[in-house]
C-alpha cells in the first residue's frame, strides 16, 4: 500500500488533501491522472449499468435534502457506530471494529452497546495506539454530518449532508415512474458524493469521510419470491463480472454473505463483494434485498402515496427493492493496487501500472524519436488528431527509454514513436505495448482504428 500511495503522490494520481496547510487528516484529492482514472471508472459503471440496460435510468439528485428524509430512512435514529475512548491516550475507536480485528467478524456483528463494552472488557482488548486496555463504555455515535441551511444560524434549519445516494432515488421514485413510464422491474442509478463522519477513517482512500457512491435501486414486484431471488442472483453475477471486466484479478475478490445478526433491520439477504487489500479483506460493494422498507417509510413520513400501478393487472403495490451499492473511491483504489507491478525490462528495473486500457488515464503517448523539427511536425500532427478522441500525451524530452518508463509508471498502454523511416520511407510508426514491451509498425492512417479496437 505504501508503494502505491507513494506512486500516487509522485505521479499525480492522489494527493494528500490541503497539503500546503499541513494537510487535513484522511482527506485526499485526485490529481490529473487520478481524476482521469476515476472518471473512466465511473463512466464504465454508468455505461454498463445505466446506458446499456433498457431497464435502468439515471438520476442526479441533490446532496442536501429535506431533513425528514433522514428521519424516514432511519438514519437519524440509528445510523451510528459504537464509539469507545481509550482513557489513557484518548484515542477514539470503533468498538465493533476493535472486536472484529481481534476476535473475528462473528464476534463483532449485531452486538448492542452493552455487549460491545463487555466483550472488550472480558477479552482485555488493547488500544491499537498505546496498548493499554482501559476504555470508556461504548456509546452511540451518529455518522451524519450536520450543517445549517439559511442565512442566520439561529433561525436556520438543520440539514444533513447525505450519508448515501440511495435516498435521493427513493424520493424521486414517483417522478421517474410518471415522467419516464418505466415498468417494473426497473432500476434507477446514480453516482454522487456521500458523507459520513467515520470514527476511524484510514487505510489511504479506503475509508474517508467524503466519498463517492455508485448505486442502483432496482424495483421489483413483491409477488413472486422465486423471481425476486432470480433477479437478485443476476445482479450478484453482474456486479462480480463488472469487477472482472475492470481487469481485477479474481483471486483477490470474494463474495461474503451477511450473517443473520449482521443484516440491517430492513434486509433479509445481503452479499458484499470484498477485495483482498494489503490490510485484509475489505468491502467493495454491497448487494442488499431491502424489501419495501424504504418506499413504505417515505410514504409514512411524506404522506404521499408511493404505490406502483401495474398497467397489465391494474394491481397496486409498493415495490420491493434490490440495491447494488458500489464505492467509487474503493474501486479506484483496487484498480491502483491491482495494476501495480515492479519488473525488469532489458536488465533495468521498472514500475508499471497494468491498467485495463479502457480505464487507463492516458491511452497513448506520442513521441518523435529525437527532437528534430521534421519528426516533431509529424508527431504533433498525430497527437492533434488522436487528442480529439482519446486522452493522449505528447512527449519529446529525454531518451525514448526514459519516456517509455514515464508512461509505464502511469499505465499508458501504448507508446507511438515517429522516426526517420516514418518520414523518409513508409509513413508508418512504431507502437510499443506497455505489458509485453513488444513493438510493431503500423501505418499512421491505421493508428486511430488500432486504438479504438484496443480500447473497446
Ligand atoms: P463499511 O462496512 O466498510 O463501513 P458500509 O457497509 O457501511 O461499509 P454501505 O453503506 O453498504 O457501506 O455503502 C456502500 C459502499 O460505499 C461500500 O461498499 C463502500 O464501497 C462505499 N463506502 C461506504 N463508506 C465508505 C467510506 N467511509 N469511505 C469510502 N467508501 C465508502
Amino acid at each position: 500500500m505504501e508503494k502505491v500511495a507513494a506512486l500516487c503522490k509522485r505521479r499525480g494520481f492522489v494527493f494528500p488533501g490541503s497539503e500546503i496547510y499541513g494537510g487535513f487528516a484522511n482527506t485526499w484529492d485526485y490529481g490529473p491522472y487520478g481524476a482521469e482514472l476515476k472518471r473512466n471508472i465511473k463512466e464504465f459503471w454508468w455505461k454498463t449499468f445505466v446506458r446499456e440496460r433498457d431497464d435502468v435510468v439515471g438520476l442526479d439528485a441533490g446532496i442536501l435534502m429535506n431533513p425528514k428524509v433522514w428521519e424516514a430512512s432511519g438514519h437519524v435514529a440509528s445510523f451510528s457506530d459504537p464509539l469507545i475512548d481509550c482513557k489513557k491516550c484518548k484515542e477514539r475507536i470503533r468498538g465493533d471494529k476493535l472486536i472484529e480485528e481481534n476476535l473475528g467478524i462473528e464476534a463483532a456483528v449485531g452486538k448492542t452497546l452493552k455487549e460491545v463494552t463487555e466483550i472488550i472488557k472480558e477479552n482485555k482488548l488493547k488500544c491499537p495506539k498505546c496498548g493499554t486496555s482501559d476504555f470508556t463504555e461504548a456509546r452511540s455515535f451518529n455518522l451524519m454530518f450536520k450543517t445549517h441551511q439559511g442565512v442566520v444560524e439561529e433561525t436556520s434549519t438543520a440539514v444533513y449532508l447525505r450519508p448515501e445516494t440511495a435516498q435521493g432515488i427513493f424520493v424521486n421514485f414517483k417522478n421517474v415512474v410518471q415522467s419516464c413510464r418505466q415498468k417494473i422491474p426497473f432500476g434507477i442509478g446514480q453516482i454522487g458524493k456521500a458523507f459520513r463522519n467515520e470514527i476511524a477513517p484510514g487505510n489511504f482512500t479506503f475509508r474517508t469521510r467524503e466519498f463517492e457512491q455508485m448505486e442502483i435501486e432496482y424495483f421489483v414486484s413483491p409477488k413472486d419470491k422465486t423471481e425476486i431471488k432470480q433477479i437478485f442472483d443476476d445482479w450478484k453475477k453482474n456486479c462480480w463480472q463488472w469487477y472482472l471486466d475492470l481487469g481485477i484479478n479474481k483471486e483477490n475478490l470474494r463474495y461474503r454473505e451477511h450473517e443473520k445478526d449482521e443484516l440491517s433491520h430492513y434486509s433479509s439477504m445481503t452479499f458484499d463483494i470484498e477485495y483482498k487489500f494489503p490490510f485484509g479483506w475489505g468491502e467493495l460493494m454491497g448487494l442488499a434485498y431491502r424489501g419495501d422498507y424504504d418506499l413504505t417509510q417515505h410514504e409514512k413520513f411524506s404522506k404521499e402515496k408511493l404505490e406502483y400501478l401495474d398497467p397489465f393487472t391494474q394491481e397496486k403495490y409498493n415495490p420491493h427493492v434490490i440495491e447494488p451499492s458500489f464505492g467509487a473511491d474503493r474501486t479506484v483504489l483496487i484498480t491502483l493496487l491491482n495494476a501495480y507491478e515492479e519488473d525488469t525490462v532489458e536488465g533495468e528495473p521498472r514500475t508499471v501500472m497494468h491498467f485495463d486500457p479502457k480505464i487507463a488515464p492516458v491511452k497513448a503517448a506520442i513521441f518523435p524519436l529525437i527532437k528534430k523539427p521534421e519528426l516533431i511536425k509529424v508527431a504533433e500532427s498525430i497527437y492533434k488528431t488522436l487528442s480529439k478522441k482519446f486522452n493522449v500525451e505528447y512527449d519529446e524530452s529525454g531518451a525514448v527509454g526514459k519516456r517509455y518508463r514515464r508512461q509505464d509508471e502511469i499505465g499508458t498502454p501504448y507508446c507511438i514513436t515517429v522516426d526517420f523511416d516514418t518520414i523518409e520511407k513508409d509513413n508508418m510508426v512504431t507502437i510499443r505495448d506497455r505489458d509485453t514491451t513488444k513493438q510493431h509498425r503500423i501505418a499512421i492512417s491505421e493508428v486511430e482504428k488500432f486504438l479504438e479496437e484496443k480500447l473497446k
